[in-house]
């Protein structure tokens, strides 16, 4: 990315502690969000999921389909990069065991007109699930049922949190409503992700997104192949995308194929193409769910930077 001047919006320390101590919505915030994390790991244990330790800098991390300033360490000559997500650690740790999850901590360093969306951070966590041999219907209706879990549990012990903040906050009927990425264009035009989050009822699922708009390790839809075996979870309220996820693409022909397709070299990807041709990678599916974004949907605040403690907003600088 380009250079860009300096910005000094540092946050003064002094006066953040002091809105965390006076403004309650960050300890409300706090609690529930507590709930969030203690309530997902017991859903997924019952599943048979294994919870993993996450991954903060590897030889690899994830592209992604947007710029953001890169954030690499030099480690006696060797670059390291910081996590921007887990994805090739992830479909690594499903031939350990089939089904695993891990609270990752992602530093995406975005740009600073990002915080206007409301939902960006530089520094956030995801709940990142993968299933080997796994279809992408499995993980969405696990994702159901995971949402589901967790709004009853935080509606049933902060019924009065909710009460204050997001007092019409219902627990989503399965199955969420699903729409493909080109009906939602029809119906709505180039902003369809704003539109169908202000106008849903629930959420709802977008599908089929179109095989530029995501990365190499999203599974191209043989059938159809224009567009991938993926999908994105849309908040209602005008909330926006709390989910991505799909299946993956774990054969070498294909995945140097669609890092072509992006006009990226395979450099950058020397370990990935590495275990894809041995055949370590295998079939798997998988998602990653943003829990500051789903606290700020929980609770429905009007900036992710409220629903964590020592949040890193886009722009933003801070303890
Ligand atoms: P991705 O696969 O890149 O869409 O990331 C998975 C999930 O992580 C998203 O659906 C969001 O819930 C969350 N997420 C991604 N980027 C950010 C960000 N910059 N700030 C906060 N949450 C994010
Ligand atoms: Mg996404």
């Amino acid at each position: 990315m380009a250079e860009v001047e300096k910005q000094d919006r540092r946050v003064d320390s002094v006066e953040l502690v002091k809105t965390y101590l006076e403004d309650e919505t960050y300890s409300d915030a706090l609690l529930v969000q507590s709930e969030i994390l203690r309530l997902s790991r017991e859903f997924l244990a019952e599943k048979g999921f294994v919870e993993i330790l996450p991954v903060i800098v590897s030889t690899i991390t994830d592209p992604l389909n947007h710029d953001v300033f890169e954030a690499q360490i030099d480690y006696y000559g060797n670059k390291y990069y910081v996590t921007k997500s887990m994805i090739l650690q992830k479909q690594v740790s499903v031939l350990i065991h089939d089904k695993i999850f891990s609270f990752s901590p992602n530093l995406r360093l975005e740009t600073a007109e990002k915080y206007s969306s409301g939902r960006h951070l530089i520094d956030f966590v995801q709940l990142d699930i993968e299933a080997k041999e796994t279809k992408r219907e499995e993980i969405m209706d696990l994702m159901e049922d995971l949402i589901i879990y967790v709004l009853k549990g935080i509606l049933t012990k902060y019924s009065g949190i909710i009460e204050k903040y997001h007092p019409n906050l219902t627990v989503p009927k399965k199955p969420f409503q699903k729409i493909s990425v080109k009906k939602a264009k029809e119906l709505y035009g180039d902003d369809y992700e704003k539109i169908l989050s202000e106008r849903a009822e629930g959420p709802v699922w977008l599908i089929d997104i179109p095989l530029l708009n995501r990365e190499f390790y999203d599974k191209q839809d043989m059938d159809n192949p224009d567009v991938l075996l993926d999908f994105d979870l849309i908040y209602p309220e005008g909330h926006g995308e709390g989910i991505s996820g799909g299946e993956r693409e774990h054969e070498y022909e294909q995945i140097v194929k669609r890092i072509k397709l992006k006009g990226n070299g395979l450099e950058s990807y020397e370990d990935y193409l590495k275990l894809a041709k041995e055949g370590l990678l295998k079939h798997s599916a998988g998602c990653g769910i943003g829990i500051e974004r789903f606290t700020k949907y929980i609770l429905d605040l009007d900036h992710v930077e409220k629903s964590r403690l020592f949040a890193k907003a886009p722009g933003k600088y801070t303890i």
